[in-house]
């Protein structure tokens, strides 16, 4: 077996999210374990190098999650982690309730 690149904590993130905005748009069929779109009802392509899924109706595209989707997510939920971190800095928040309100934003 080759070596497989170690994926970056960003990495990770932005497919977590990624999965998340697809468990939005689209839902799984429990017998083949694909995804389809929502609104279409297609079967969904997905390409996790680029954090798109898309499926293709009467020959238009319909793109369900795009990356640009999933980094404006990772950009409000790190404003909100940094909003959080600084209250927690100044003390105006105890710890407990910083881990709480951490551990909520990230799920
Ligand atoms: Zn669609």
């Amino acid at each position: 077996m080759e070596n497989i690149r170690d994926i970056t904590d960003e990495e990770k993130e932005l497919n977590l999210l990624f999965l998340e905005r697809l468990m939005e748009g689209c839902y799984i069929d429990s017998l083949t374990g694909s995804f389809y779109c929502k609104e279409c009802n297609c079967p969904i392509s997905i390409d996790w190098g680029h954090h798109i899924a898309f499926c293709v109706k009467g020959g238009k595209l319909c793109i369900c999650v795009n990356k640009e989707d999933v980094q404006n997510r990772v950009k409000s939920g790190k404003r909100a982690l940094e909003i959080l971190s600084a209250r927690y800095a100044k003390g105006e928040i105890t710890k407990k309730k910083f881990e709480k309100m951490k551990k909520d934003l990230e799920e």
